[in-house]
């Protein structure tokens, strides 16, 4: 008889230290597809359920699709928005039994009012439904809290290996195998998650840590280990389970699943100095781009990142450029719907005086009052994001006496110099740009720099996490901790 399977996919990063809610509107803003996610061209988080549709399809399964949604990063989801679109999933699984598999695209790092673990609440909430016998799988993005509620109630969980994430695709199509051999009776997975008691951030995309992904890679379809994942963890929420850690599934052997998760473990702490990207303080940053005089240095406001649910508007490095009067200088895409409302108000052409930035809350810094005129407007402006164009809503280009200052309304990281050009300015005649991203930008910006320094100001998402205010979790990590194994 033919397998039938339901897929779905419910997501988004949740960042508790920005003061602003996920709501119904910032899930509309991405998709909310009922049903229909695959009747529509793939988008990063849609993707996968286009790979389970095809392998399911190819193998005369039967698929049933419910709920694909996502939402930008950003804070704590309004509770009534998850615990809906939970029971819309579960309501779907309901109606589509008996099922003999279930496949979930999660992201990992969902937090709302009243669920640290959202993923691990929605996993074990499908379980109950569909008992014990039928295969449960879940992909999540590397950035994500791996809980032990997650291992329980899910048979196969399979993680990104890369960031930037140009991977989820053929992750989908590993955990749908893994999946569909487990509903032919031919593996029967246990997962064993370790903690490293690591909260840093890594970039694959990178040497030496790409090693490190290849070495995970080693280990997979040989010696009954199914798959491994690294979840690097996001660093930006107070959960308990908030860190690194490693994830093996095996077939049937716990005690191997154990072993290695321990051993690549012990690896990536013993290379923590080496694969933990480096950031530097606003005054190193600053020493830097005041002795740098050949091409123009770009500088990542890593901690300031919409990206990672950042508010994009925070003010500390934009203080620093002007009390350094480092040359020519630009500095954005800084999220400012209010201060863009002015300068449209006002005309290009118009000098005035402006509060600008720091308006999202204390994480932003303090607003900044400077003299500028009104360079440049443009409507509703988009920018290349790998292959896709990415929105940034409107934009004006503000020219101050030291800094060029670029601002829009729609709260989203700059990923290219497109950005900058749309409102006539050229990255490559400043001395310094600072752009408001963690690292999305790096292709769209390593061509016409002549050096990438990452800065951790304070903000939401700063990478400084000795200085984030975490309460629950209990276990002690690294860097906050010099040994924490001691
Ligand atoms: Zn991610």
């Amino acid at each position: 008889m033919s397998k039938r399977v339901f897929i779905a996919a419910l997501g988004t990063e949740t960042n508790q230290f920005v003061p602003f809610p996920t709501d119904l509107a910032a899930f509309a803003e991405y998709g909310i597809w009922r049903g229909d996610a695959t009747r529509h061209p793939p988008t990063s988080f849609t993707g996968p359920l286009h790979v389970w549709r095809r392998e399911a399809e190819a193998r005369g399964w039967t698929v049933i699709e419910g709920l694909a949604t996502f939402a930008s990063p950003s804070g704590t989801t309004v509770r009534a928005v998850y615990e809906g679109f939970r029971e819309e999933i579960l309501a779907g699984i309901r109606a589509a039994m008996p099922l003999d598999a279930v496949l979930l695209n999660v992201h990992g790092a969902m937090v709302a009012d009243g669920y640290d673990d959202c993923e691990g609440d929605l996993l074990s909430h499908v379980r109950a439904i569909v008992g014990p016998t039928v295969a449960v799988g879940a992909e999540f993005d590397l950035h994500c809290h791996l809980t032990q509620l997650m291992l329980d109630s899910a048979d196969v969980l399979v993680g990104y290996k890369e960031y930037p994430h140009t991977d989820p695709m053929e992750r989908a199509a590993e955990l749908f195998a893994i999946v569909a051999d487990t509903v032919m009776g031919k593996v029967r997975p246990v997962m064993v998650r370790h903690d490293c008691r690591m909260i840093a951030q890594y970039r694959t995309s990178v040497p030496p840590i790409d090693e490190f992904v290849r070495r995970m890679k080693s280990f997979e379809g040989r010696d009954g280990i199914l798959s491994v994942s690294l979840s690097h963890g996001f660093a930006f929420a107070d959960v308990e389970d908030v860190g690194t850690r490693t994830l093996v599934v095996a077939d049937g052997d716990r005690t191997k699943a154990e072993a290695l998760a321990r051993q690549l473990g012990r690896e990536l702490w013993d290379n923590r100095e080496r694969y933990a990207t480096r950031y530097l303080t606003v005054e190193q940053a600053m020493e830097a781009a005041g002795r740098h005089n050949q091409g123009t240095l770009v500088l990542a406001d890593r901690a300031d990142n919409p990206g990672s649910g950042a508010p994009g508007d925070s003010t500390f490095l934009l203080q620093a450029l002007i009390q350094r009067r480092l040359g020519p200088t630009l500095f954005g895409v800084m999220w400012d719907p209010q201060a863009l409302k002015v300068a449209q108000a006002a005309g290009e052409g118009a000098t005035l005086t402006m509060r600008l930035g720091g308006k999202a809350g204390a994480v932003s810094g303090m607003p900044v009052d400077l003299e500028v005129t009104v360079h440049r407007l443009a409507r509703d402006v988009r920018q290349p994001y790998g292959p896709v164009m990415a929105p940034l809503g409107d934009m004006a280009l503000l020219k101050s006496e030291h800094v060029d200052i670029a601002i829009n309304g729609l709260r989203t990281q700059t990923f290219h110099a497109d950005a900058f050009r749309a409102v006539g300015a050229e990255p490559t005649d400043y001395r310094t740009v600072v752009v408001k991203s963690a690292q999305h930008f790096y292709n769209g910006f390593a061509g016409l720099a002549r050096e990438v320094l990452y800065v951790a100001s304070p903000g939401a998402a700063d990478p400084d996490v000795t200085r984030l205010p975490y309460r629950k979790r209990r276990t002690p990590f690294w860097p906050k901790v010099a040994d924490p194994w001691a």
